[in-house]
């Protein structure tokens, strides 16, 4: 027999990556409070998380849970249209249409599955799907799931975008962007790029999952903090496992997007509902984002307090106004060894590295949450410039 095997094969692949120094890295997590947690038994202070409105741990969000749990069990006991779909779900699907500003709104489990589902229902074959070239991962898999040609355009390019259409004026188009570009944190162009879609009738998408809870006056986001509706950007996705401290997803748009999701979304249909418990914590931390304009004040005046502390330092700060705060150090190895340099000062920082981000555009992703104090960034600066003198910065 010649027929190659798939797990030999695999595990060659994984050799190579530890050969290139590029192996991703497992840890466990034993224990997380607020902006601490507890790893290999020591206390590290974090700064990776997307906990961004520090409201994870939240009382609130752990009774609703456990009121919920008591009340109703833990599992939905199956997908939504079987009869998984319970009371709670409905609740936080209203709260999250009313939220941001659109008719309706759909859950489903993750922010992956969601985009997958979105993408394989509204788009086909001989349709073309124009994305960012530094969208998420799940975006462009579900482009490409769905089989429509798939054409990415140079980051924020809109005139790069706008070629892209133009070069299928006949297609049936979805133009999809991160509001907030997870690994660069910087923000889309939001409303240059709906203005080509109505333009070019293309239908505008936008991946909102770091920018929800963090951006506009109330948390509605990036799409409403650039003062669009729902005619602008019809189809909105965000995640609940970000700002709102939780885990799953939601796509807002008009009632008949959502029906048409029900309809033919795949990972909607064929997967069983998030926990009801779950839903009734998303919607207590939703409730505090919105009422808790604190949290979003608090973490800007972090930002700030970041950007101007590390600009003084020199540090290698790329343009981002939110939370995600990455130092581009270029090298994945120098990444590495900063990342490992700070940990044994107490910082848990990642390293993200190739596949992540292109070639050479290796990076320390600092996070930024309403969970820490000024006195923790000062204190990452301290260690930051610590290791600029010491080489990896
Ligand atoms: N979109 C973006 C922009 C993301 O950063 C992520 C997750 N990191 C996702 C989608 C996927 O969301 P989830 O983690 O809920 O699957």
């Amino acid at each position: 027999m010649t027929r190659p095997s798939l797990t030999e094969r695999l595990a060659a692949n994984s050799a190579e990556r530890a050969r290139a120094g590029l192996l991703r890295r497992l840890r466990t997590i034993e224990h997380a409070d607020g902006a601490w947690v507890r790893s290999g038994g020591r206390r590290l202070l974090s700064f990776c998380s997307n906990d961004y409105l520090g409201l994870a741990q939240h009382p609130s969000l752990v009774d609703a849970l456990k009121r919920a749990a008591d009340d109703d069990g833990v599992g939905s006991g199956s997908a939504h249209l079987i009869c998984g779909h319970r009371a709670a779900h409905a609740a936080l699907e209203e709260a999250l249409a009313e939220w941001t500003g659109r008719e309706r709104a759909l859950l489903f489990s993750t922010g992956y599955m969601a985009n997958l589902g979105v993408m394989q229902a509204l788009l086909n074959r001989d349709d073309v799907c124009v994305q960012d070239k530094l969208n998420h991962a799940c975006l462009l898999d579900g482009a490409q799931l769905a089989g429509c040609e798939l054409k990415r355009y140079p980051h924020a390019d809109v005139e790069g975008a706008a070629r892209q259409l133009r070069a299928r004026p006949d297609a049936a188009a979805l133009l999809a962007t991160d509001g907030v570009f997870s690994m660069d944190g910087d923000i889309a162009p939001l409303g240059e790029l709906a203005a080509l879609c109505q333009r070019e009738s293309a239908t505008f998408m936008v991946d909102d999952a770091h920018g929800l809870g963090v951006l506009g006056a109330q948390g509605e986001g990036s799409v409403s903090a650039a003062g669009l509706l729902q005619d602008d950007v019809p189809v909105l996705m965000a995640t609940l496992g970000k700002a709102l401290g939780c885990s799953g997803a939601f796509v807002a748009g008009s009632a008949a997007l959502i029906d048409g999701l029900v309809q033919s979304a795949r990972t909607y249909i064929y997967t069983t509902a998030m926990p009801p418990a779950l839903a009734a914590a998303t919607l207590a931390a939703v409730r505090l984002a919105q009422s808790e304009a604190w949290r979003r004040e608090k973490l800007q005046a972090l930002i700030a307090r970041f950007r101007t502390g590390a600009a003084q330092l020199g540090l290698p700060l790329m343009p981002s106004p939110t939370a995600i705060q990455p130092l581009l150090l270029g090298d994945a190895q120098a990444a590495l060894a900063a990342s490992q340099a700070l940990e044994q000062q107490g910082f848990l920082v990642t390293a993200i590295r190739p596949p992540t981000v292109p070639q050479g555009k290796a990076r320390l992703r600092i996070t930024l949450s309403a969970a820490h104090e000024e006195s923790d960034v000062d204190r990452l600066l301290e260690a930051l410039s610590g290791l600029r003198a010491g080489g990896p910065v």
